[in-house]
């Protein structure tokens, strides 16, 4: 059957390719499907400086080497689509897409990855990765004696602000209410950082500049009163969202909607392995995910493996 697989990978980023890489190498019939452009959340950083034996490379750029790398090895990847229904549940699992194709495997992996939530102020979209970060690790090094702007009043926002004062010469944090949800001793660590200071009940309501972010408008949420400052870049934590919407109810997620798996990327479902930025855990970074990537696919292979296995010997009894 032409639309066979014995691993379908759900998800093109980091995760996703890696597995790619691994399942196409050990001559696993694999496809990945990914809605959107290939590469995921790599292809919003311009430059990645952290990825072990790469001393800085474009986002863009990593994912394009790994889906080529995925290609050579006879990996099939189908992008721009969206799946529409899954049926993970029998053996053969299925797979349907917006376009109506179907697709069934043997095996499954998700890697559909996730974002951070963002604020929703005009201006947000244009500016991400020109000025707008969302991970503190991954560009906090950029902003070396700038002045810089955290968003949020959680523990993340907090620890975050406290770490990015180790390259920023001045850090603000703008919150929306009028006390922090942050633990004590967060509150506290940011508090006595002469590096920062606060702007409570306000929000930015618009990201402005030319080629890259340049200022900010900043409401009182008392007030209503905006004003207006310069800025190099805003680091925004308030929250994360794993893009898992088309699983629930086909796979156990935790109260945060993130899939729960084992050390070896098995989710509650036989045969079902997620992987990256979707799944349960803490660091989500691109070598993290291509580490989950990596388990996730010799867990499939060795799944698949077996399935055949146990086929051929039912196939030499009879
Ligand atoms: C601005 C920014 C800067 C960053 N900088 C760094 C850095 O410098 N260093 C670092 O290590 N990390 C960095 N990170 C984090 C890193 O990019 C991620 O942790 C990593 O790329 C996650 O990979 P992933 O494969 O798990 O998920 P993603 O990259 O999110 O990929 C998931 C893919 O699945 C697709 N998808 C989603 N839902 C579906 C569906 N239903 N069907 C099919 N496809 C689907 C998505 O479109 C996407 O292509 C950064 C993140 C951001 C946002």
């Amino acid at each position: 059957m032409d639309n066979h697989f014995d691993v379908i990978v759900i998800g093109a980023g980091a995760a996703g390719l890696t597995a790619g890489i691994y399942l196409s190498r050990a001559k696993i019939k694999t496809l990945i499907l990914n809605e959107g452009s290939v590469g995921g959340q790599m292809v919003l950083t311009h430059e990645i400086a952290n990825y072990p034996g790469v001393e800085n490379i474009s986002g863009y750029e990593l994912g394009r080497i790994m889906k080529t790398q995925a290609q050579k090895f006879g990996c099939i990847i189908k992008s721009n689509l969206k799946i529409t229904s899954l049926d993970l549940n029998n053996e053969v699992k299925k797979v349907i897409t917006n376009y109506k194709d179907v697709y069934t495997c043997d095996a499954v992996i998700i890697s559909t990855g996730g974002k951070s939530r963002m604020i929703g102020a005009v201006g947000e979209d244009r500016f991400k990765g020109k000025g707008i970060s969302y991970c503190a690790t991954c560009d906090g090094d950029f902003f070396q004696d700038k002045e810089i702007i955290v968003v949020g009043g959680g523990n993340s926002a907090l620890e975050e602000a406290v770490s990015l004062t180790k390259y920023a010469s001045k850090v603000t944090i703008i919150h929306q209410f009028d006390h922090f949800q942050a633990l004590e001793h967060y509150i506290d660590e940011a508090k006595k950082n002469e590096k920062i200071n606060f702007i409570m009940e306000s929000k930015i309501i618009e990201f402005n500049g030319d080629e890259k972010l340049e200022f900010v408008m900043i409401q009182d949420q008392v007030t209503n009163e905006i004003t207006r400052m310069n800025i190099d870049g805003v680091f925004i934590f308030i929250g994360y969202v794993p893009n898992t919407d088309s699983l629930e109810g086909n796979i156990e997620l935790n109260k945060w909607k993130e899939i729960v798996v084992d050390k070896d990327m098995r989710t509650n479902l036989s045969g079902v392995y997620a992987a990256g930025d979707s799944i349960q855990k803490k660091y989500r970074q691109v070598t993290t995910a291509v580490g989950d990537g990596t388990i996730a696919a010799l867990s499939a292979i060795e799944y698949v493996s077996n399935l055949k296995k146990e086929i051929n010997e039912q196939e030499l009894v009879q």
